[in-house]
């Protein structure tokens, strides 16, 4: 972690949770969290529980998230959320390009462009995920991946702060698999991550924007993870679901708790 970037935690609930169980969660971990001010803290529920959570954490600190939406306007699209539905029901955030959408619901790089310029039209801000499967990375192709999916994901995309972006690199091959990536493999990549985006927003504003590590982190492996330097936060699944290894993970990047 640097110390001119505010770390970022994010807990992604997937398609776990009722919506009862969501805000119950939510209570819980704003009872725990809500004191740490020196860390952001979002949580991401399923679309079905966005507004009852978001209704509960009413005046907290602790920021409410989509795990997906479909783009502008409304329509004929079944079983989709629009951006104006997401913020209506208190979303101030959204995943994007998770690769569980990528991978098993076949959305494209330019599925993810048009995703995050609806979003930052109607101000929500982005989580934009990428990540490399394995066989991509034995291949010698990481790079190249990554290069493609925040090129076509942030084509055209002009954040009004760049505390509005968040990258969350996370490899495919380490997503709920349990096999998290070394710190060596996480330094590597986030430090192409930050001169890629240092080149395309400009040295300052790629400096700022924050890149979260995700990919089975749990209590354990959080300190390491979040001692690499560029390492800002972390997107997290698994570990999110239970109350106390979520909060032992964000405490992992608050000094001094
Ligand atoms: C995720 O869903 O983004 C994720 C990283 O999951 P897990 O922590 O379970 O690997």
């Amino acid at each position: 972690m640097h110390p001119n970037r505010r770390p970022f935690l994010a807990g992604n609930w997937k398609m776990n949770l009722t919506v009862s169980r969501s805000v119950a969660l939510a209570a819980e971990l704003q009872r725990v969290l809500e004191r740490l001010r020196a860390v952001d803290i979002g949580l991401f529920p399923t679309a079905l529980a966005l507004h009852a959570v978001a209704t509960r954490l009413a005046g907290s600190r602790l920021l409410v998230g989509a795990q997906n939406v479909h783009g502008k306007g409304f329509g004929a699209f079944t079983g989709e959320n629009s951006v104006d539905m997401l913020r209506e029901a208190g979303a101030t955030w959204c995943l994007v390009g998770h690769s569980e959408r990528r991978h098993l619901f076949g959305e494209t790089i330019a599925d993810t462009g048009r995703k995050v310029l609806d979003l930052a039209a109607a101000g929500i801000r982005t989580i934009l995920c990428v990540g490399e499967t394995l066989q991509e990375r034995e291949a010698g192709k990481t790079l190249a991946i990554l290069e493609a999916q925040l090129r076509g994901g942030l084509a055209g995309h002009a954040p009004a702060s760049p505390a509005d972006l968040v990258i969350a690199y996370e490899p495919v091959w380490a997503i709920g698999t349990g096999h998290t990536a070394s710190t060596a493999q996480v330094d590597e990549v986030h430090t192409w991550i930050r001169g890629w985006l240092r080149e395309r927003f400009g040295a300052a504003a790629g400096d700022a924007i924050r890149i979260q590590y995700g990919g089975s982190v749990k209590p354990s492996n959080a300190p390491e993870l979040l001692a690499v330097p560029d390492v800002d936060g972390a997107l997290v699944g698994g570990a999110a679901l239970d109350a106390e290894s979520f909060v032992a993970i964000v405490k992992a990047a608050v000094p001094g708790n």
